[in-house]
């Protein structure tokens, strides 16, 4: 049996099977669209500014404390014995270890607060310090 032949003389079989492959393959014609705008980009500008940073630091703070001095304080009478005798008017500070009255029995020296000193004593002490420090701060100023 013979088929019928198309005017270019192929079987129709093969026109079907060329026009599908056409339906398949991209188009090779080209719609011109215009290119879209492109997207704004922001325009960043660079400034140095210092800005203030807490720090924690290590110091020495001066600490005044009291030292209280002693008088020693003799009985002034003819029985005064030579030891406590010799001992009377001396001062000596509650940080020095020594006697003090009564010295033996029937001792009526006595001790007196003499006067207060004050000393520095220095301790170790974190605080908080606010120091300026250079810093590179972005700003934007505009669209481009
Ligand atoms: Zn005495």
């Amino acid at each position: 049996m013979i088929g019928r032949l198309t005017t270019d003389g192929r079987s129709p079989a093969t026109v079907r099977s060329a026009s599908i492959r056409s339906l398949r393959q991209p188009s090779r014609v080209r719609i011109h669209t215009p290119s879209p705008a492109p997207d704004p980009v922001p325009v960043w500008e660079r400034k140095l500014t210092t800005e203030r940073v807490a720090i924690r630091v290590r110091e020495a703070e001066e600490v005044l404390y009291p030292v209280r001095w002693y008088r020693w304080i003799t009985a002034a009478a003819e029985r005064t014995c030579p030891e406590c005798g010799g001992l009377a008017g001396h001062t000596w500070s509650e940080q020095q270890p020594g006697s003090s009255p009564p010295l033996h029995v029937n001792c009526r020296c006595r001790v007196a607060l003499d006067h207060l000193e004050w000393r520095v004593r220095y301790v170790a002490r974190w605080r908080t310090r606010w120091i300026a420090q250079p810093a590179w701060s972005w700003q934007r100023t505009g669209w481009e």
